[in-house]
């Protein structure tokens, strides 16, 4: 039979594959300044990273500030022998709707044959709230210190073009503005992007051009320590966020895009600086794109487009395992036989059809057990603590606790169940289940079958060890153990890479992969407590041991200086309106609830500025009376489509930020700022366009011209926001008592003015 020696063998092997998966998910130990020059160092980009960005303030594309980041870029590639240019336009995405002046830096080392290049690009501009050392400085400190190391190298086949574009966060303005405009974009068939989403943590591989089969293997062989999972590009294409590769990807450029994501809680936050930065995300960035540099430099860039994509999961980022989907149900289906047959063979003589009835109702209760004990726990873990939606600043408390109430559902399950369900039945089962999920996923979502596929490969290499040890009476011993550890590989990869998408609020999500290592363990587990009587005080302990977790976790901060809540300080007024607001924002999460009750901030409904309202905390103040955007509508012309008409905008000088909703009944298709295209709302993107809103960073002085194409002749209301500096005597009297684990995130502090305004109906001629 399955006779261990000991369950504790299986805990080992747990712990063995829980240490080899969190390599996964940490980082490279950062190097000095005195490594060879043909190796990346960490150190020596760290050290250009705070010449680029001493000041931490935030440099906004179009800011005077980030004219000065832009050409301490410039001094970095001049000092390196290059001649760079500078692509400067105004320019606008009309995927998003957004515009602004954008300054790409551009520098090129020539290739030996030079009849196409790799795209090495980062984007320079920040956010509003921080001065982004991590996203995206790292990433452009990194290719800085690379095509310095790459001006010394002899020239690859390749050209390299090192892009570091402008106004990435306002919509992918700077990189839309290089493929539309460059021409050197013409010549660029591989792109490599490099990204954050955190501060901390791996650069992992999350996005490719479609048919990626050729590049992932290059990243395999290419990459000392490639981390990349296809399940995670499943997601990501189902997540609204975009990078700039969003641009080159809808061009058709084959590409692969690296990012670091953990320590979100600090992502597009204040404390985005290079003191927060993890060396080992930076030294990882460096690695990533120095092998793929490399790599795609020699490579004939003809033949990296693959007619099919791979599924892949690296195996403790030394290299990539991977498949072309086209193999994934053929694999699926061999190996399922291969394991029922295994399965069959061992149990021929003692298996009863009988044995499979309570079987059916104990892998649904084991399955439904985890599900449910994660959602309570959802509760102690995550909803009654105040934490960060995607991250908890001390994390393993909350794991322990998932952990151990995973192994309170697996004892309890051997409890009721033990010689009701033989280890037999339940292998039968629990192993069929994995062959059709198998088969299910190579239908659907062929990228993910190796969730399926690596427990059943690991268990059918186990079962040619048991064919040549033949010691009766253990003929699939191995098998399953190498089968439970493919599972848990399995189970604490998915397990961590969930994190980065939920915190503990969400557990019930969280668990769910360990289901499939639970699963596979039990029928060694059945075997083990066969002939033994078990009692219930085990289970008393772990319940209790899950009780202790969730206090301790309750007494965790779920914020800290290191980790801060994102909280803003902002005015908000409405043309018109006598009074003005001070507004506690938080984007992400919610406000501090101690700090805005004891300064009088309330629940208030707010205008927020789309033509719709907004509850956050706020206090009245005395209007401000700021300076607005003066509408003034022009002529209208009918146009294929609908009509043509014409705003003029008259800003405030040194306006900040412009931004115009338009209502749904508008029928606004299409929106030109000085005859730029500017907003298309045919074309199709991730995130779902609620309204039409155009957006304007930095734009140019003197008065706009903003044309609209609508389909609907009446008249409607729209609505401008426009951004001023927030005067400090306002805000003064608060930033005394500002809690120190509370910090600006993604807008920053500011004064926004908001006017409703009429665009009148069209008068037929
Ligand atoms: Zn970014």
């Amino acid at each position: 039979m399955l006779r261990l020696r000991h369950p504790i063998s299986l805990l080992l092997i747990c712990a063995l594959v829980l240490l080899g998966v969190l390599r996964s998910y940490s980082t490279p130990a950062p190097l000095d300044a005195g490594a060879p020059d043909v190796v990346f160092s960490a150190d020596r980009a760290e050290a250009i990273l705070r010449e680029l960005l001493p000041e931490k303030q935030p440099h906004v594309a179009g800011s005077p500030y980030n004219s000065v980041i832009r050409n301490r870029v410039v001094a970095q590639l001049e000092a390196s022998g290059y001649a760079p240019e500078i692509q400067s336009r105004f320019h606008c995405n009309p995927l998003y709707g957004t515009c602004s002046p954008v300054d790409n830096i551009v520098a090129v080392k020539p290739g030996a044959v030079g009849k196409h290049a790799v795209l090495l690009t980062a984007h320079f501009d920040s956010g509003w709230a921080g001065p982004g050392a991590a996203d995206d400085g790292a990433a452009v400190a990194a290719i800085l210190e690379i095509a310095r190391m790459a001006a010394d190298f002899p020239p690859f086949d390749n050209d390299v073009i090192f892009l570091f574009s402008d106004s990435e966060e306002n919509g992918l303005i700077g990189a839309d503005a290089f493929a539309e405009h460059h021409p050197l974009f013409g010549r660029v068939k591989a792109v490599i992007n490099l990204e954050a989403r955190g501060v901390s943590g791996p650069s992992g591989m999350f996005e490719t051009g479609d048919g990626n089969r050729s590049i992932v293997r290059m990243l395999s062989k290419n990459v000392e320590r490639p981390v990349a999972n296809s399940l995670v590009y499943e997601l990501y294409k189902r997540m609204p966020n975009d990078t700039d590769y969003t641009v080159y990807k809808r061009k058709g450029v084959m590409g692969v895009n690296f990012a670091f994501a953990q320590g979100v809680a600090l992502y597009h936050s204040a404390l985005d600086d290079a003191d927060h930065l993890d060396p080992g995300s930076l030294q990882h960035h460096g690695d990533n794109a120095w092998g793929m540099l490399k790599a795609l430099g020699e490579r004939d860039l003809g033949t990296i487009y693959h007619a099919e994509d791979a599924g892949y999961i690296d195996l403790f980022g030394t290299r990539l395992s991977h498949y072309p989907v086209s193999i994934a149900g053929g694999l699926a289906l061999v190996l399922g036989v291969w394991v029922m047959l295994a399965i069959a063979l061992a149990f021929r003589k003692e298996f009863r059809y009988r044995q499979l009835r309570w079987g059916v109702l104990a892998i649904p209760f084991l399955l439904a057990a985890i599900v449910l004990g994660g959602y309570v726990l959802s509760w102690p873990l995550g909803r009654w603590p105040d934490l960060h939606p995607l991250e908890h600043p001390m994390p393993w408390v909350g794991r322990l606790t998932l952990f151990l109430m995973l192994l309170l559902v697996i004892y309890t399950t051997l409890k009721v169940f033990t010689g009701k369900v033989s280890a037999c039945a339940w292998m039968i089962l629990a192993w069929a289940l994995v062959f059709v999920l198998g088969m299910i996923l190579a239908s659907k979502l062929p990228t993910t079958t190796h969730i399926a596929l690596l427990p059943m490969a690991m268990f059918a290499l186990g079962s040619l060890i048991d064919l040549f040890r033949k010691k009766s009476p253990a003929p699939v011993l191995m098998a399953s153990v190498f089968g439970f550890a493919g599972a848990a590989f399995v189970s604490f990869h998915h397990f961590f890479m969930l994190d980065v998408v939920m915190n503990f609020d969400k557990s019930h999500f969280k668990v769910i992969p360990l289901g499939l290592a639970a699963l596979v363990a039990m029928p060694m587990l059945l075997a083990y407590v066969k002939d033994r009587d078990l009692d219930w005080q085990p289970a008393r302990w772990l319940a209790v041991a899950v009780l202790v977790g969730c206090l301790v976790h309750l007494f965790l901060p779920g914020y800290t200086a290191e980790r801060p809540r994102g909280m803003t300080l902002m005015y908000s007024e409405v043309e018109g309106e006598s009074s003005g607001h001070l507004v506690l924002e938080s984007l992400v999460g919610r406000p501090d609830r101690d700090f805005a009750e004891s300064h009088d901030f309330t629940d208030t409904e707010l205008n927020d500025g789309r033509l719709g309202s907004v509850r956050r905390p706020a206090r009245e103040v005395t209007a401000l009376d700021l300076p607005g955007v003066t509408v003034t509508a022009g002529d209208t012309v009918p146009a294929e489509g609908g009509w043509r008409r014409s705003l003029r905008l008259d800003l405030p000088p040194d306006t900040r930020f412009v931004q115009l909703t338009f209502p749904a009944d508008s029928g606004l298709q299409k929106a030109w700022v000085n005859d730029i295209l500017a907003l298309d709302t045919s074309l199709e993107r991730k995130q779902v366009r609620k309204l039409p809103i155009l957006r304007l960073v930095y734009p140019p002085q003197g008065p706009l011209v903003v044309d609209l194409l609508t389909t609907n002749d009446g008249a409607f209301t729209a609505a401008a926001v426009s951004w001023h500096e927030l005067p400090a005597v306002l805000t003064v009297p608060f930033m005394g008592n500002w809690p120190d684990e509370a910090r600006p995130v993604i807008y920053g502090p500011r004064a926004e003015k908001i006017q409703p305004f009429e665009v009148p109906a069209v008068t037929s001629p």
